[in-house]
């Protein structure tokens, strides 16, 4: 294991815990239900083919709800820290929002896609999309009518593995915050970061599914953690 003063790679792991602080739902803290909705009538390619009004409608909500909250002090001390570092970072998120980048984060890796974008499925081209996609809008593009969210949904690959697992391969220092450790692949970076010899730290409300395989962990809330432990890094 390395010691603190040799840190400079670093990769960070958020998930639905830092947005909840922004008042950002999200299904797997409650109980399966998304917005009152089960995740397999929205969140999967058979719901989506199945009934695409009701997948549609449900991100366009969510994408309008997204643009109204506002990054709260965990996201804006990871930009901080982003903005302070001089070593390598990589902030992987789960999260869709945008609240990391709003909050100042410029090295953002969104593993699961993102609610302000549309991906074409006629040119596979993705596009910066604020609106709503129900009313089947023209691909900017291509000009087909073929858009959808541009969200990984279940059954389908997360985004870019292979540039967060060659992150993982140089990594000194892995940090998980707020994620319940509950959802592959990003529940196995840490026995990965492990295997690679980083020193790896849990910053969540709880102990997560997977808090022994951490050297450390803090348990509490988002805001309060992450910019203590942003100090320390910066200080
Ligand atoms: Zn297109």
């Amino acid at each position: 294991m390395r010691a603190m003063a040799e840190i400079r790679n670093i990769v960070i792991l958020t998930g639905a815990g830092v947005s909840a602080e922004s008042g950002i739902d999200t299904f797997r803290d409650a109980g399966g239900l998304w917005e009152q909705h089960r995740v397999e009538d929205v969140a999967t390619p058979e719901a989506f083919e199945r009934d695409p009004d009701l997948v549609l409608r449900f991100y366009d909500q969510r994408r309008e709800a997204v643009q109204t909250k506002v990054p709260n002090d965990a996201h804006l001390a990871l930009g901080r820290l982003d903005a302070g570092w001089n070593g390598k970072l990589l902030l992987v998120t789960q999260n869709i929002d945008d609240l990391h980048e709003r909050g100042g984060a410029r090295r953002v890796l969104h593993m699961h896609g993102e609610h302000l974008n549309a991906w074409c499925t006629s040119c596979d081209v993705r596009s910066r999309w604020t609106g709503t996609l129900i009313e089947r809008p023209a691909c900017p593009a291509c000009g087909d009518h073929a858009l959808r969210p541009d969200v990984v949904w279940f059954g389908e690959m997360p985004y870019r593995m292979d540039e967060i697992y060659s992150a993982l391969r140089e990594a000194d220092l892995f940090v998980s915050i707020g994620t319940s450790g509950a959802v592959y692949p990003a529940a196995g970076f840490v026995q990965s970061a492990r295997d690679l010899g980083a020193r790896t730290l849990e910053l969540n409300l709880e102990p997560s599914q997977g808090t022994a395989l951490f050297d450390k962990a803090r348990h509490g809330r988002a805001t309060q953690l992450v910019p203590e432990w942003v100090e320390q890094m910066l200080g």
